[in-house]
C-alpha cells in the first residue's frame, strides 16, 4: 500500500522531470533544425542562381564581342578587299591575335559561294546557299548558329554577319573553337558534382557535359530543362538513373541556347546531412542525459521522502511513549506526595511511641524482658522503614522534577566514585570493565547533585548499551576520567562500543532522537543531559568513531570553596556569582 504510494509518486515526479525539460529541448532542436535546413537550401539555390547569372552574362558577352569583331572587320575592309586571299590572311592573323577563339574566317558572295577562306580546312569554293546558317544570316543580318558538322564534318558553330555591297550583298563568317567555348562554360565548380553545359532548343549538347554528354548528342532529360521561362529557373530534377539534382537554367543567345547548371542533391545538401547527423547525436545524448538525471533525482527525492516519513513515524511512536512516561511521572509524583503525608504521621507517631516507652521504662514501669526488647526493636524498624519510604518518595519527586534544583558545591572527586559504585554491580554482571581515572586536583563545581547524578547515569547507561551491542558479554570497556583544566572541571565518559554513525552525530542531543528499538529508547536521555549541563553553565561535547567507540566530555565551571553555601536557582548564574 505504502510502496504503491511511493511508486505512483515516483512515476509522477519522473514524468514531470522528463517532460518539463524535454518539451522545450525538442522544440528548440526542431525549430533550429527547421531554420537551419531552410536557410541552407536557400543559400544553395541562391548560389546556383548567382553562378548561372554570371555564366549566362559571360557567354552572351563572349558572343557579342566575337560578333563585334566580325562587324569591325566588315566595316573597315569591305567585300572586294576581303575576297583577296592575302588581304583576308592578314585580317585573320590580326583577328586571331586579338581573339584566339576564331578557328577560321570566310567570305561568301550573295549566292552562298565561299569566295575566300582562311583556316585549317579546305572549304574555299564550296557552295553554302543551302546551309541553314547562310539563309538565317541573310534574313537577320547577324547570326550565331547552333553546333553542327558542316562540310568539315567536325562539330562547330559559326558567327556570321551579312553586309550590303559587292552586288547583292555578302557575308563574313567566323568559326568558333568549340573546345575553347566549352572551356568557358565548363569552368563552373560547385561542390564535387556541380556542372554547367548548354543545350540547343532540340536538346542537343552545345558544350560537353562533364558527367557524360558529347557535343551534338541529345540529352535524354532535355524535356525537363527546355521549359520556356524568363530569367532564371531553379528546380529539383530526378534523372532516369534516380539521381537527384538541384538545377538552374537560363535562356541565352536570344533564346536559342539554354544554359544549365546543376549539382547532385546529396552533394549540394551534404552539410544538411552532417547537420541531421549532428542533431540526432545531440538529441540522443541530450535526451539520455535528461532521462538519466530525472531517474537519479527521482530516486533520490523519493528515498528522501521515504526516510522522512519513516523518521516521522518513529518520532510519533516516541512521542506517544514519552507522553505515557510523562503521565506515569505525573502519577508517581502525585502518589509520592500523597504517601508523604501519612508517612510523616507514622514518623510522628513512631517518635511518640518511642518517647512514651522511654519514659515508662525510666519510671520502671517496663520489665527488662525479651518481649519488651522486641517491641522496642519493632518501633526502631518502623523508624528505619519510614525513613526508607521517605527517601523513595523523595526520589520519585526528584524524578518527576517537581523539585526546584538545589545547587551546592560538589566535590566531583568524591561524588563520581559514589555514582560508579551504584552501577558497578550491573557493569560486572554484563562483563564490562568500568574504570575511573581521577587526576590529583579536580576543581569543585556548583551543581544540583541529583541532576548531576542523572547526567552521569544517562551517559553510563548509554555507554553500557553501546558496548553490550558491540561486544556482548565480554570485551566491553567504559572509562570515566576526571581532571581539571584551568578553572574548569572536565568529566569524560568513553567507551569502546558501537560508536555513532557520522550522519547521526549532530542529532544525538535532539529530543526524541534514538536508534534504539521502540520501548527501549526514548531519545530523551542526552537532550536532558544537554539541558542540565547548560543550566549549570557548562558544555557537553561528543566524539565518536563508527564501530570504534564514543566519548562524551562535560566541562563545568569550577567554584571557590567559600561559595559552598546551599542555594536555589539556576546553577549557571550562581556559578558566575560565586566566581565574581
Ligand atoms: P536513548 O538512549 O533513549 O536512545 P539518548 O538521548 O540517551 O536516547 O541517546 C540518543 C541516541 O544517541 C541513542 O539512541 C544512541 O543511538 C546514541 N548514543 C548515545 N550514547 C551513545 C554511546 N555511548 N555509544 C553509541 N551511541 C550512543
Amino acid at each position: 500500500m505504502r510502496s504503491g504510494r511511493y511508486d505512483a509518486l515516483k512515476k509522477k515526479i519522473l514524468g514531470v522531470m522528463i517532460l518539463v525539460p524535454i518539451v522545450p529541448f525538442l522544440l528548440v532542436l526542431l525549430t533550429g533544425y527547421h531554420f537551419f535546413t531552410n536557410s541552407l537550401q536557400k543559400t544553395t539555390i541562391s548560389h546556383l542562381e548567382q553562378i548561372i547569372d554570371d555564366h549566362s552574362r559571360l557567354v552572351d558577352l563572349f558572343l557579342a564581342e566575337r560578333t563585334k569583331d566580325l562587324e569591325l572587320i566588315a566595316e573597315t575592309h569591305g567585300f572586294e578587299e576581303l575576297r583577296r586571299p592575302e588581304a583576308l590572311a592578314e585580317v585573320f592573323a590580326r583577328l586571331r591575335a586579338r581573339s584566339p577563339a576564331f578557328v577560321d574566317l570566310g567570305v561568301f558572295d550573295a549566292s552562298g559561294m565561299h569566295v575566300a577562306y582562311q583556316g585549317p580546312y579546305d572549304l574555299a569554293g564550296r557552295d553554302y546557299c543551302e546551309a541553314p546558317w547562310f539563309r538565317k544570316v541573310r534574313e537577320q543580318g547577324r547570326f550565331v548558329s547552333d553546333v553542327f558538322l558542316g562540310f568539315r564534318n567536325v562539330p562547330h558553330f559559326v558567327i556570321a554577319i551579312a553586309r550590303e555591297g559587292g552586288g547583292q550583298g555578302w557575308v563574313l563568317r567566323g568559326t568558333i573553337d568549340t573546345l575553347l567555348f566549352t572551356d568557358i562554360v565548363e569552368k563552373v565548380r560547385v561542390g564535387k558534382t556541380g556542372e554547367a553545359y548548354i543545350l540547343d532548343t532540340d536538346g542537343a549538347f552545345q558544350t560537353e557535359r562533364r558527367s557524360g554528354g558529347n557535343l551534338l548528342e541529345s540529352d535524354g532529360e532535355a524535356a525537363a530543362y527546355l521549359v520556356p521561362h524568363e530569367g532564371i529557373r531553379t528546380f529539383r530534377h530526378e534523372d532516369a538513373r534516380g539521381e537527384k539534382y538541384v538545377c538552374a537554367t537560363s535562356w541565352m543567345n536570344e533564346g536559342s541556347w539554354l544554359l544549365v547548371v546543376r549539382q547532385e542533391e546529396a552533394d549540394a545538401f551534404r552539410a544538411l546531412d552532417d547537420a541531421i547527423r549532428l542533431t540526432l547525436l545531440i538529441s540522443t545524448i541530450g535526451l539520455g542525459a535528461i532521462v538519466a538525471l530525472a531517474l537519479y533525482l527521482t530516486h533520490h527525492i523519493v528515498r528522501r521522502m521515504e526516510r522522512v516519513d519513516e523518521e516521522k513515524g518513529r518520532l510519533n511512536q516516541q512521542l506517544i511513549v514519552a507522553g505515557r512516561l510523562a503521565e506515569i511521572g505525573e502519577m508517581a509524583a502525585g502518589l509520592a506526595h500523597e504517601i508523604n503525608n501519612p508517612l510523616q504521621i507514622i514518623r510522628v507517631e513512631q517518635t511518640l511511641i518511642e518517647t512514651l516507652l522511654g519514659e515508662i521504662r525510666e519510671e520502671g514501669g517496663l520489665p527488662d524482658s525479651d518481649r519488651v526488647k522486641e517491641v522496642l526493636d519493632s518501633v526502631r524498624q518502623i523508624e528505619v522503614q519510614t525513613k526508607r519510604c521517605g527517601k523513595i518518595t523523595q526520589s520519585l519527586l526528584n524524578f518527576a522534577r517537581r523539585k526546584e534544583p538545589v545547587t551546592e558545591v560538589v566535590d566531583l572527586a568524591r561524588f563520581v566514585p559514589e555514582i560508579l559504585e551504584m552501577v558497578a554491580n550491573k557493569a560486572s554482571v554484563d562483563g564490562i570493565a568500568l574504570d575511573l581515572e581521577c587526576a590529583s586536583a579536580v576543581p569543585r563545581v556548583l551543581a544540583d547533585s541529583g541532576q548531576l547524578q542523572q547526567v552521569l547515569l544517562n551517559l553510563l547507561n548509554n555507554a553500557f548499551d553501546a558496548v553490550g551491542e558491540m561486544h556482548g558479554g565480554q570485551g566491553g570497556r567504559v572509562e570515566v576520567a576526571l581532571r581539571g583544566k584551568g578553572d574548569t572541571a572536565v568529566l569524560c565518559v568513553s567507551d569502546n562500543g558501537t560508536g555513532i554513525a557520522l550522519e547521526n552525530l549532530e542529532k544525538v542531543f535532539t529530543p526524541f532522537f534514538t536508534t534504539k528499538p521502540v520501548g527501549r529508547g526514548t531519545g530523551l536521555g542526552l537532550s536532558v543531559c544537554y539541558a542540565i549541563v547548560k543550566s549549570m553553565g557548562g558544555s557537553i561535547h561528543v566524539d565518536s568513531e563508527w564501530r570504534r567507540g564514543t566519548s562524551f566530555t562535560i566541562k563545568l565551571p569550577a567554584v571557590e570553596p567559600e561559595a559552598g553555601a546551599k542555594k536555589s536557582g539556576p546553577a549557571a548564574a550562581q556559578a558566575r556569582e560565586a566566581k565574581g
